[in-house]
């Protein structure tokens, strides 16, 4: 029983509950036990998922061989495809676009749910070979955005791919398997950095110092210069069949050689390479495979590239692929792109920056996402008095609360930090700027862009939902 005085309390909680925005506890405190554990379960998945593909070009080989399981065909351009027709269409092996035709074709619009694959990482140069004081070496150039002094002394490992002069295409993965070499960034001890250590962070670190450890041993020989660095192409030679003009036709880089694991006596969390955005892709993914029922809409799923460097390139969301896409949907249907665009509606499934209050000072603690808060709402991104961004409509805004809801889906919003702290963006704007409705929706991650991110599998979980009843709506 409650005594009188908790009574009264009791009164203004009540009102409370009703008016307040109840974003105070810990979202997993309003999840059942069952949901606990179906986001663990799924997160079992996404981390081989993650372990797999690190880079955009084996995420695309990855997913279309799920998708060609559930019966994703190749689009044709030139066919007319009918209601509950699945399609994927991959451009330059770097982006991948799946779909579901809706019972109403394209007429009504599309819903679109865009995740980006790349992840920042560090590339090598077209010439990246070199040898100084019998040591060898690749000269990198960075990939995104990133704080260089954390790529230092890391274990990392070499993806991509190679083409030979004869043409044929060397796919090399090297450094993910047990007993595999890996790389690494070599870094300054402490006892000799006293003016590295004096210096501005961003200083501290240069982009041309960092160059990969690649080899140390001389090919056997009395005489001749460049003995190490004719080693390691020997080597390269025997394996790959490849010369060194060969890295001018590649795309390689270097990832994180570790492997996802979870963070926390208690499981709750993962850490890994590349969270952003494969946290978003694979829910998105996961979400379009499982659309059992024909979607009324047309449902359109894209993994795109190139996001972590502005979205140029013809496999970024600034070049057209996704709009040719829906115009050869539309012309099929007997309809205008640009009225399907203009009635289309979008989720950027995208990565926002999770409170750490560690680093509280740069975040708004009411504005920000939470870890556990479930699937984060960006209304607007940009920096310099919202510069930079779409922003998402009332209007849009209550649509998607509306099937969140309907769903039980826990769901929080979120600015990326401080007014004026900083700022960056997203593919939103890209595609608002084709008339279509656009908000982001993702996942808080903790050291985001870090060689080494944090999510908790809670909103991984949530974000699956989340994409799976937008689908459905
Ligand atoms: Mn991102
Ligand atoms: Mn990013």
């Amino acid at each position: 029983m409650l005594s009188n005085s908790e009574k009264k309390e009791s009164k203004s909680e009540k009102l409370k509950e009703e008016l307040f925005l109840n974003n105070k506890k810990s979202g997993a405190l309003k999840l059942k036990e069952d949901q606990l554990k179906k986001s663990n379960e799924f997160s079992v998945e996404y981390k081989k998922f993650l372990n797999l593909c690190k880079t955009e070009r084996e995420v695309v080989e990855y997913c279309v061989s799920l998708a060609k399981e559930k019966s994703f065909k190749e689009f044709d351009p030139t066919k007319k495809y009918k209601s509950g027709d699945k399609v994927y269409y991959v451009n330059r092996n770097k982006a991948l676009v799946l779909c579901i035709i809706g019972k109403h074709g394209v007429k009504k619009g599309t819903k679109l749910s865009i995740a980006h694959i790349d992840s920042p990482r560090i590339d090598l140069k077209p010439n990246p070979l070199y040898e100084t004081n019998n040591l060898a070496f690749f000269k990198t150039h960075y990939y995104g955005g990133i704080k260089k002094y954390q790529w230092l002394a890391l274990p990392l490992a070499l993806h991509g791919v190679i083409v030979r002069k004869d043409g044929k295409i060397q796919n090399i993965t090297l450094g993910e398997n047990e007993g595999e070499v890996q790389f690494c960034i070599t870094d300054l001890l402490p006892h000799l950095a006293k003016e590295q250590m004096s210096k501005n962070v961003s200083k501290a670190i240069e982009g041309e110092n960092l160059n990969v450890l690649v080899g140390s041993l001389p090919f056997k020989d009395e005489k001749g210069s460049d003995l190490v660095k004719l080693n390691i192409m020997s080597l390269l030679n025997k394996k790959y069949g490849i010369v060194e003009e060969d890295f001018t036709c590649a795309d390689l880089c270097m990832v994180p050689a570790f492997k996802a694991t979870d963070i926390g006596f208690d499981s709750s969390m993962v850490g890994a390479y590349g969270h952003d955005d494969r946290v978003c892709a694979y829910p998105t993914l996961k979400a379009i495979l499982d659309v059992k029922n024909i979607p009324d809409e047309t449902i359109i799923a894209v993994l795109t590239d190139r996001e972590e460097i502005g979205s140029d390139g013809n496999t970024g969301m600034k070049c057209d692929y996704l709009k040719y896409f829906i115009m050869d949907l539309a012309k099929h249907d007997g309809a205008e792109y640009h009225h399907v665009l203009s009635k289309s509606k979008c989720l950027s499934s995208d990565v926002n920056s999770a409170f750490d209050p560690t680093y509280s000072s740069v975040y708004d603690v009411n504005n920000s996402s939470h870890i556990n808060g479930g699937v984060v709402i960006t209304k607007y991104t940009g920096s310099g008095g919202k510069s930079g961004t779409s922003d998402a409509s009332a209007e849009f805004m209550n649509y998607v609360r509306t099937f969140l809801d309907k769903e039980k889906i826990l769901w929080q919003t979120g600015e990326l930090g401080k007014v004026d702290a900083g700022g960056g963006g997203t593919i939103a704007k890209y595609i608002a700027n084709l008339n279509v409705d656009v908000v982001d929706l993702g996942i808080p991650v903790l050291s985001m862009h870090a060689p080494f991110e944090v999510i908790s599998k809670i909103d991984l979980y949530e974000a699956y939902r989340a994409i799976l009843a937008f689908f459905k709506v």
